[in-house]
């Protein structure tokens, strides 16, 4: 019989195993917090070692991605894939390109996933990947070539019913066209391996807006239920200028909020009438310049140098949509001292642990990622029911099952934390709700 801190000495294993691991020891921290009064509760989890087995991914893949640039010489990056839990279905996550992946990033984001994919209440276990390629600056040709290469080895570990990865940071409807045309082309396979495609080859009406219109249909149920409050009128500060943020301002602008904000790793713009997509959408997906470019492009906006001073600008509620770690507990104080009373997290873990412990010390309305910015992966979902029934729904139909996908999961995390006497607590909820999804079917799947 093991002892009642079961999480603390599950910790300490993952400590010692993986001790340089950051990235994945902070997630887990984050989500076992929450999960003693859960499996003291639940004697059948210890005993059927369910934490010692979820912190483990089932395996982590790393290769070598060998591609050639456009003044042919040879350039080797190095590729992940780690799936992560298939108990509730095949693996399912994002690919992200960015110079700042590791083994330790790829396995907090399929850590996360695994909680985020059960709380859209869709068959999809946890899994993710990327590589430290930096698409920035290449050209068309470059980004093909090394997606290419990245799916000859991919494609032999991924399938339809087996592992179904998609977009994250840099990984939007080129990257995910190109990888698909590869996978295709090696297996002979016409299937809905990947999703985020385009409309033309299998995608899903919704999918590019999914995780941005998500985080808002998210963050109204939660007011609404917890404040009896709406976007209406709201001054709302939003980080990044990727695809999660793009659509995140273009819902709230629908609910009737002003979104001031928009940024990029240098800098970002405050635009007191309301961030203009179009000129977003021309600096970002159309010339991937900088943002700084739009305070050229738009009368009364400012361009400010650095990007930790966006939680400075007075606000209602904030949407971080950039990328982890980036609010830390002075930002999170700051926007506190600054009127913010509502953060939910449009990416994938954007506040330190410090930063989540003010929030919760404070009556701030916190909506965790993995929650919040469930969206995305829960359209993804509705793709592959798509693909196999060879069947596309309307931009409605989709768009409904979307909402109804995210207050579901307002609801869920309101009732587990309601279960526990945690009345209120969005990410105790859940937590506790997609870890039990997960513990169940693990517990009845027997040891494996
Ligand atoms: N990268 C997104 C996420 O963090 C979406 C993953 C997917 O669609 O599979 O959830």
């Amino acid at each position: 019989m093991r002892t009642a801190r079961y999480t603390d000495q599950v910790l300490e294993q993952v400590e010692r195993r993986d001790p340089d691991q950051s990235e994945f020891l902070q997630a887990v921290h984050e989500i076992f917090a929450c999960l003693e009064p859960v499996v003291e509760r639940h004697p059948e989890y210890a005993a059927n070692a369910v934490l010692e087995r979820l912190v483990e991914p089932d395996r982590l893949v790393k290769f070598r991605v060998p591609w050639v640039d456009d003044d042919g010489m040879v350039q080797v990056n190095r590729g992940y894939r780690v799936q992560f839990n298939a108990a509730i279905g095949p693996y399912k996550g994002g690919l992200r390109f960015h110079p700042t992946v590791t083994e330790s990033v790829v396995k907090f984001l399929g850590f996360e996933q695994v909680i985020k994919n059960a709380l859209t209440g869709l068959p999809m276990g946890g899994g993710k990947g990327g590589s430290d390629f930096d698409p920035r600056g290449r050209s068309d040709a470059e980004v093909m070539r090394f997606c290419q290469s990245f799916m000859t080895e991919l494609q032999r570990h991924i399938g339809q019913f087996t592992d179904v990865p998609a977009g994250d940071i840099n990984v939007g409807a080129r990257e995910i066209g190109y990888l698909f045309g590869q996978y295709k082309r090696i297996r002979n396979e016409y299937s809905g391996v990947l999703t985020g495609k385009n409309l033309e080859f299998g995608g899903s009406l919704v999918r590019p807006e999914a995780t941005g219109y998500g985080l808002c249909y998210y963050t109204a149920k939660a007011l609404r239920v917890l404040r009896n409050e709406t976007f209406e009128n709201k001054t709302v500060v939003v980080s990044g200028s990727g695809n999660v943020a793009f659509y995140a301002i273009e819902k709230a602008h629908m609910l009737g909020a002003t979104v001031i904000t928009v940024s990029d790793s240098s800098g970002y713009i405050v635009d007191p009438h309301g961030i203009d997509l179009d000129v977003v959408r021309d600096i970002k997906m159309t010339r991937r310049a900088r943002m700084s470019e739009y305070a050229d492009a738009v009368p009364d906006s400012t361009y400010h140098e650095g990007s930790a001073g966006i939680w400075t600008v007075p606000c209602d509620i904030a949407l971080p949509c950039a990328t982890q770690n980036e609010i830390d507990g002075d930002a999170a104080r700051s926007l506190i001292e600054h009127g913010c009373r509502v953060v939910c997290e449009g990416a994938n873990m954007p506040s330190t642990p410090e930063a989540i412990a003010v929030f919760q010390a404070s009556d701030i309305l916190y909506g965790p990622g993995q929650a919040a910015n469930a969206g995305g992966v829960a359209v993804s979902g509705l793709e592959m029911s798509q693909n196999s029934m060879r069947l596309p729904w309307s931009f409605e139909d989709t768009d409904q099952r979307l909402r109804d996908i995210m207050q579901g999961i307002v609801a869920h995390s309101l009732d587990a934390a309601k279960d526990y006497g945690r009345e209120g607590d969005l990410m105790f909820g859940a937590n506790v709700a997609g870890f039990v999804k997960v513990a169940d079917a693990m517990v009845a799947q027997g040891v494996c």
